[in-house]
């Protein structure tokens, strides 16, 4: 606004426009005088916000966007937002949130499975949800069990981007805050902590802006140091809870599914994350992939139960079976490992909880999504 010669409060007046009426066209903010929309328009300005080009619905509830990026170009111009009713399911039991004693409320706008459905709002009702939010375009970690890594690293998604899939995702589902309770987790496509300053400045847009609280909010790493060193750093204010995407419970095999582990071993990543100054109660998620016979034996459980008293942190470990993709030579793990690997994590005393798979039915893993509607 001041390039344009105009105060400095109109960048303010268009940032709540923005970010609290979440309006998406400049000729319908109002608080602005009708001479500047014109003059904003005509010098090519657009609010630009990602928009939720297709939705699929699950049996579950769970809905993936297809969200679109204006102003990029054709070749990458979509990510992925998951909305989740109801939370994901890890947290659940887990005492550091307290809002996770609320009863669940059973999801009462079912809908048959994989159906793709037009329309920009959703129906209600829904007390608590979670959103999953995509940090870049691909990514260029290139873990041998994930989709995203297949698409390479395209772009970096800017912080409107990132925060403007938030806001296209609370418009459908008419959010009101102070009513609803929303988790955001950025575990969408992308490695947040490879763009990082977007990364924090969308954290920034959505708790000064939106209103959304950072204790409400997890980015998942797959173990930047660098990253982690300075997101240590943040005010407490701002800092969402961290995930480390530890997926295996030594150097040999996470080097083997995660080659970015030959740059930064495991022993790197816990003393960074030691100097994560945590908030009362707050710990420390390990997101740990289950692979059949790679990572998913008796044996690694017991090392890893071992990794995580090691670390002397406040931590848990959310178990996630893995999701099968086209083109990837992993095998789910059988239900009873998955549970076998739960119950030895609890008897060594490590606090484990096994995410759900959600939307099964409607492309679950991160990244098929984007490359199956694009084929
Ligand atoms: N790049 C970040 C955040 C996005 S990935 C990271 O890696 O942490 C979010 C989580 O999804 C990670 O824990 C990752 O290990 C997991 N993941 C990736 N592909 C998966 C698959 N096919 N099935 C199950 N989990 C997967
Ligand atoms: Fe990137 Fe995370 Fe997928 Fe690894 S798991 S390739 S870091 S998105």
């Amino acid at each position: 606004m001041l390039d344009l010669g105009e105060p400095s409060w109109r960048g303010k007046q268009i940032s709540e426009a923005l970010y609290q009426q979440w309006i998406a066209e400049i000729s319908e903010i109002t608080t602005l005088p009708s001479g500047l929309r014109r003059k904003l328009a005509s010098g090519g300005w657009q609010v630009a916000r990602p928009s939720i080009a297709q939705t699929f619905r699950s049996v579950d509830g769970t809905e993936r966007y297809l969200v679109e990026l204006p102003g990029s170009g054709p070749e990458n111009q979509t990510v992925e937002t998951v909305w989740m009713p109801e939370g994901d399911g890890a947290d659940s039991g887990d005492e550091s949130d307290p809002g996770d004693n609320q009863p669940e409320v059973a999801p009462s706008f079912r809908r048959p499975s994989g159906e793709s459905v037009a329309g920009t709002t959703a129906p209600r009702p829904w007390s608590r949800a979670t959103i999953c939010v995509s940090s870049q375009v691909g990514c260029a970690v290139n873990c041998q069990f994930c989709l995203t890594a297949k698409l390479g690293l395209q772009r970096n998604l800017t912080a409107g981007e990132i925060a403007g899939q938030v806001v296209a995702v609370l418009t459908r589902h008419q959010f009101r805050l102070g009513r609803d309770r929303i988790n955001l987790v950025f575990m969408g496509m992308g490695e947040p902590f490879l763009n990082y300053d977007n990364f924090m400045s969308a954290v920034h847009l959505l708790v000064d802006e939106v209103g959304l609280s950072p204790q409400r909010m997890t980015v998942s790493t797959s173990g930047i140091v660098p990253g982690i060193e300075r997101f240590a750093q943040e005010s407490p204010d701002i800092r969402p809870r961290l995930a480390i995407s530890l997926n295996a419970p030594n150097d040999r095999i996470r080097a083997e599914i995660m080659p970015i582990n030959r740059k930064w071993p495991i022993d790197s990543i816990l003393d960074a994350l030691r100097l994560v100054p945590l908030r009362p109660r707050e710990r420390v998620t390990f997101e740990y992939v289950l692979l059949a016979g790679v990572t998913d034996r008796p044996e690694d459980a017991r090392e890893l139960a071992r990794l995580v008293r090691r670390t002397g942190l406040p931590a848990k470990v959310n178990l996630i079976a893995w999701n099968p993709g086209p083109g990837i030579a992993y095998s789910m793990p059988p239900l009873e490992s998955v549970a076998a690997f739960q119950s030895i994590l609890i008897g060594e005393g490590t606090p484990a909880f096994i995410r759900q798979p959600r939307g099964r039915d409607i492309f679950a893993a991160c990244g098929q999504l984007k490359r199956t509607v694009e084929a």
